[in-house]
C-alpha cells in the first residue's frame, strides 16, 4: 500500500488530496484557506462526510500540521509514515523544467529563482514543500510543473517578436500554464480516439483562468497564456490578449501607476471588467438572462476570444480530431459549450449531441457520429496526474 499526497499550496491557501495508489483511489481531499488571516477555513472530505473548522492558522507549517494531525485523529491514517510522497504542484518552471522532478536543493533554488515569474505562487509552494519536508521528514518530494507539458513547444511559438536579447538575457519568453491539466485532457481523449499514432486535439480549459491549448500527436505546439498566465482568452478577472500601447496610454494619459496597470488587467478585467457584475461565469449569466446588456456584451466577448484560438489552433494542427472541454466552466456549462460549438459549427462541419451535451455527467463524448470533428467533456485531474508523477519517479 502506498499513499501519496498532491499538494497545492498558493499564498493563502493549501489544498490537497491524499489517494491510495494502489487503485488510485482518493482516501481523503481538502483545502485550508485564509491562512495567515484571522479566521482561516479548514475543509477535509471524508468517507462522503464533509468536515468544516474555523479556526485562525498562522502559517503553512500550522496548517500542515493541522491537516495531518486531522488525518490522524480520524484515524485516515495510523501513522504519517504511510504517506511515502508527497507531490507539489509549481506554477512555474521555466525552461529549466520539461517534466516532473524529485525535490532536492538544485530544485529548490531553480524554483526560487523562477520566483521573478510567478511571485505570489513559486515562493507559496517552497513554503508548502518546506512545512510538508518539516512534518514527514520519510516522505520523498516531487515538483509537478504547469509549464513543463508546454516545453515542446518550438521557438517559433514560444519566442515573441521583440529584440532578441530580451530572450537570451531575460528569459522573456512564453511558458503557458494549465500544462498538467491540459496534458491530461489532451491524453484521456488520445485514449478515447482509440491511441492513433497521429492525433490533433484542441483542449479548452475554461476556469476562473482559462487557456487553450493545441496538441498534436499527444504533445503541446502551443498554448494561448504566455509569459504569464494573463496572456490569452478572457477569463473571470484577466483581460487576456490586449494590445500593450494601452498600457501606455494608461500611463501617460490618464496618470494611472504601473503597478495600478497591471493590478487592473489581472483583477479587475474580464468577465468582471466588461460585465461590472462579477467575475463568475453563473453570475454572469444570470445576469444576461435577466437582462443586463453588459453581461451579454462579457460573454459574447468570451466566446469570441475562445473561438478564435480554435480557429488558430485547427490551422496549425492541419486540422482537428477532436476538441474538449474542462475546468469549471468547460465541464459544468451546457451553455458556454454549445455557444461556443455553434460560433465554429459550420466551418468545422461540427455537429452537436443536445442531449449528450445538456444531460450526461462526468466524461463523454457531445458530438453526433456524422460530426467531423469529436467534441468531449472531460473532468481535469491535476493531482492524480501529480501523484503518478511523485510514484513513477520515487519508485513507489
Ligand atoms: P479555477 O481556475 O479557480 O480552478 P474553476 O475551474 O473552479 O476555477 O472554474 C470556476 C468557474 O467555473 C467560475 O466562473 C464558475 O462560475 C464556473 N462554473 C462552475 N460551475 C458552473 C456551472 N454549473 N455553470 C456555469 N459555470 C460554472
Amino acid at each position: 500500500m502506498s499513499k501519496i499526497i498532491a499538494v497545492n499550496a498558493g499564498s493563502s491557501s493549501l489544498k490537497f488530496q491524499l489517494f491510495e495508489m494502489d487503485d488510485e483511489s482518493v482516501i481523503t481531499s481538502g483545502v485550508i484557506e485564509r491562512i495567515g488571516l484571522d479566521e482561516s477555513i479548514f475543509t477535509v472530505k471524508y468517507n462522503g462526510e464533509k468536515i468544516q473548522k474555523k479556526l485562525p492558522i498562522p502559517t503553512h507549517k500550522e496548517a500542515v500540521q493541522l491537516l495531518l494531525n486531522t488525518l490522524i485523529e480520524h484515524n485516515i491514517v495510523s501513522s504519517l509514515d504511510e504517506i511515502k510522497g508527497v507531490g507539489h504542484r509549481v506554477v512555474q518552471g521555466g525552461a529549466y523544467f520539461n517534466e516532473s522532478a524529485i525535490i532536492n536543493d538544485d530544485v529548490v533554488s531553480k524554483i526560487e529563482e523562477l520566483k521573478s515569474l510567478a511571485p505570489l505562487h513559486n515562493p507559496a509552494h517552497l513554503t508548502g514543500y518546506y512545512a510538508f519536508k518539516e512534518a514527514i521528514p520519510s516522505a520523498g518530494a516531487v515538483a509537478v510543473f504547469d509549464t513543463a507539458f508546454h516545453q515542446t513547444l518550438e521557438p517559433r511559438c514560444y519566442i515573441y517578436p521583440i529584440p532578441y536579447k530580451f530572450y537570451t538575457d531575460y528569459k522573456i519568453r512564453k511558458y503557458g500554464a494549465h500544462g498538467t491539466s491540459h496534458y491530461y485532457v489532451s491524453h484521456r481523449v488520445i485514449e478515447k480516439l482509440g491511441n492513433p499514432e497521429e492525433s490533433r486535439v484542441i483542449v479548452a480549459h475554461l476556469g476562473a483562468g482559462g487557456s487553450l491549448t493545441a496538441v498534436k500527436n499527444g504533445k503541446s505546439i502551443n498554448t494561448s497564456m504566455g509569459f504569464t498566465p494573463l496572456a490569452g482568452i478572457v477569463m473571470g478577472t484577466r483581460s487576456g490578449d490586449l494590445d500593450p500601447s494601452i498600457i501606455d496610454y494608461l500611463i501617460e494619459e490618464i496618470g494611472m501607476d504601473i503597478k495600478d496597470v497591471i493590478s487592473m488587467l489581472n483583477k479587475e478585467s474580464g468577465l468582471l471588467g466588461v460585465s461590472g457584475v462579477s467575475s463568475d461565469f453563473r453570475d454572469v449569466i444570470e445576469a444576461a438572462q435577466a437582462g443586463h446588456e453588459r453581461a451579454q456584451l462579457a460573454i459574447d466577448i468570451y466566446f469570441r476570444r475562445i473561438i478564435a484560438y480554435i480557429g488558430r489552433y485547427f490551422i496549425a494542427l492541419g486540422g482537428c480530431d477532436a476538441i474538449a472541454f474542462t475546468a469549471g466552466i468547460g465541464e459544468n456549462s451546457a451553455y458556454a459549450r454549445k455557444e461556443i460549438i455553434g460560433l465554429v459549427s459550420e466551418a468545422l462541419g461540427i455537429v452537436i449531441d443536445d442531449d449528450a451535451n445538456e444531460n450526461g455527467e462526468g466524461e463523454r463524448l457531445i458530438t453526433k457520429p456524422e460530426s467531423k470533428i469529436k467534441v468531449y467533456v472531460i473532468p481535469t485531474n491535476e493531482e492524480l496526474v501529480i501523484a503518478r508523477d511523485t510514484k513513477r519517479l520515487l519508485n513507489l
